[in-house]
């Protein structure tokens, strides 16, 4: 099998926001590996814009750290540093203030005519409508311009709402880049594939045939360099909203009719339109406590009396004929006990057992990781090998890309890489639709509402050990039901 890389034509890319943490730590070392793959030509042009004075040669070091610290598998070798050195060579910096003057007219003069213009807004949420019109103003805004826009998008339906109609006023839908690094992730477009190109399992996908589905996206570190934001957001606003979101679409759409950004935007629309609203007792909010030698949450964010959630569990419905029945159980939170995240679709039972009770009955279960280890595991049940009768056994159909693929196939590009790649080429499949992004605020604030009336008086969520799995009533979340969550496990 062989990758294929079909390099896009000269682009030129403004990072606002380029000194900042996730232009260091993901926009450049993306941007990169692009380039050291042969997909990005040299003759593209990429311009830092931030308030701190420096020169494009102190920008181009710092680009050059960034990536010697960042890049994956960054060498250090003779070939890695001519690719460097070429890299930095397509770098401008221009010292910007997006809500003032400084800078525009410099940067209006850097931009070009007659090839494709992106605008990365790698700053905080409150300048985008500022760049918005400063873009405007300067004769930056026409049609082949594009707008690269990072969560968090709003943080109810209100705030998305007017960010929407802000953006709206100078841009269309159809140049506004709305990221979730998720979608960008190799597991879950595989996710598509696996449903739609093979004859195999979409029969099944149905209530009929799936007892439910349960999605978990774990993560150990605790809420490190971020504590002011997040102890505003939440595990509700930070990641159910958004990432858990569109990962459930993406598993209970239908078939869109074609693979392309309307089709497929449309299909995910429908399924969030067609959940039920969250009821107070399917839902379970924690934050994780000290221990271990780990501080808490509280000492963390520096808020001894923070009732934000820093875990949460909730079980969903789909009112629609595919999922009426069916229920998805969703859960993330910080502090668990390992990084890992992945979707299990759980089938029924076979619906007789021609077999003994000892033989032990087992369920398929279809998993799809998207950390670490991205792949694909389906248990299929067998008979156990050797003279002992007739006893089942489950055993993966493991198709855990590094080895299906071999290590070098299996080298794909980081979510970043290709949704940037994405945005030059104008394919926003990728990308959530502003109607998308209302329509899961649409679900989350209701449910946010049972317990945050805007009084700041939210009750404290439960507190769970560091390293655990989250709190105990989340298990019974699923106990209730007669189903366990799968372990955390990396
Ligand atoms: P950050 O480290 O605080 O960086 C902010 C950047 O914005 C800096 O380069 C800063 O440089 C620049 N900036 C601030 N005010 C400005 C102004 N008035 N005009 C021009 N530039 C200005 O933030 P970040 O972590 O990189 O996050 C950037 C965006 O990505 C945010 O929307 C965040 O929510 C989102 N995001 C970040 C992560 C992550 O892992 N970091 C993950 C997901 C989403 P100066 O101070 O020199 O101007």
């Amino acid at each position: 099998m062989v990758s294929r890389v079909i390099p896009v034509e000269p682009f030129d890319l403004v990072i606002f926001g380029g000194t900042g943490d996730l232009a260091r730590r993901k926009i450049l070392p993306a941007l990169f590996r692009r380039f050291r793959a042969g997909q990005i030509r040299s003759d593209t042009r990429i311009i830092g814009a931030a308030r701190r004075e420096m020169d494009t040669a102190a920008w181009r070091n710092f680009v050059a750290e960034a990536i010697s610290a960042h890049a994956r598998d960054a060498e250090g070798d003779r070939e890695e540093a001519t690719a460097r050195e070429g890299f930095v060579r397509m770098l401008d910096y221009v010292v910007l203030d997006a809500s003032g003057e400084t800078g525009w007219a410099q940067l209006a003069g850097l931009v070009g005519d007659g090839r494709v213009r992106a605008f990365y807004f790698s700053v905080a949420p409150r300048l985008f409508g500022a760049l918005a019109e400063r873009l405007h103003q300067h004769g930056m805004a026409d049609g082949d311009s594009r707008i690269v826009v990072e969560k968090p998008f709003g943080r109810d339906l209100a705030s998305a709402q007017e960010l929407n109609r802000t953006l709206a006023r100078h841009f269309h839908e159809g140049q506004i880049y709305r990221i979730d690094h998720y979608l960008g992730k190799e597991t879950v477009q595989n996710l598509m594939a696996i449903r739609f190109g093979n004859m195999l399992f979409e029969p099944l996908w149905n209530s009929q045939y799936v007892d439910h589905i349960q999605i978990t996206v774990a993560e150990t570190v605790g809420v490190d360099g971020r504590a002011d934001y997040y102890d505003r957001a939440g595990a509700m606003r930070d990641m159910m909203q958004n990432h858990l979101m569109q990962l459930l679409c993406l598993i209970a759409m239908e078939p869109p009719a074609r693979f392309e950004p309307d089709p497929v935007r449309d299909e995910k629309l429908k399924v969030i339109r067609a959940l039920d609203p969250v009821e107070p007792d399917n839902l379970v909010r924690g934050q994780y406590a000290a221990g271990d030698g780990m501080r808490g949450y509280r000492d963390h964010v520096g808020n001894p009396d923070s009732t934000t959630e820093s875990f949460v569990a909730l079980k969903a419905h789909i009112s629609n004929w595919r999922w009426a029945g069916t229920p998805f159980y969703l859960r993330t939170g910080k502090r668990l006990r390992d990084r890992a995240s992945e979707i299990a679709v759980v089938f029924k039972d076979t619906p007789h057992s021609i077999f003994d009770d000892d033989a032990g009955r087992h369920r398929n279960i279809l998993t799809i990781r998207l950390q670490p280890n991205e792949g694909i595991e389906l248990g299929v049940t067998i008979k156990e090998p050797g003279p002992g009768g007739m006893r089942l056994v489950d055993v993966p159909l493991d198709m855990t890309f590094a080895e299906a693929l071999g290590p070098e196939e299996a080298d794909f590009p980081d979510a970043y890489e290709r949704l940037i790649m994405d945005v030059i080429r104008g394919n926003q499949t990728l990308f959530m639709r502003g109607d998308e992004v209302e329509a899961a605020w649409a679900w989350t604030d209701p449910a946010i509402a049972t317990w945050d009336g805007g009084d700041g008086m939210a009750p404290a969520p439960i507190p769970y050990p560091s390293g655990s799995s989250g709190p105990r009533e989340s298990l019974m979340l699923m106990r209730r039901d007669g189903r366990e969550w799968r372990e955390i496990r990396a």
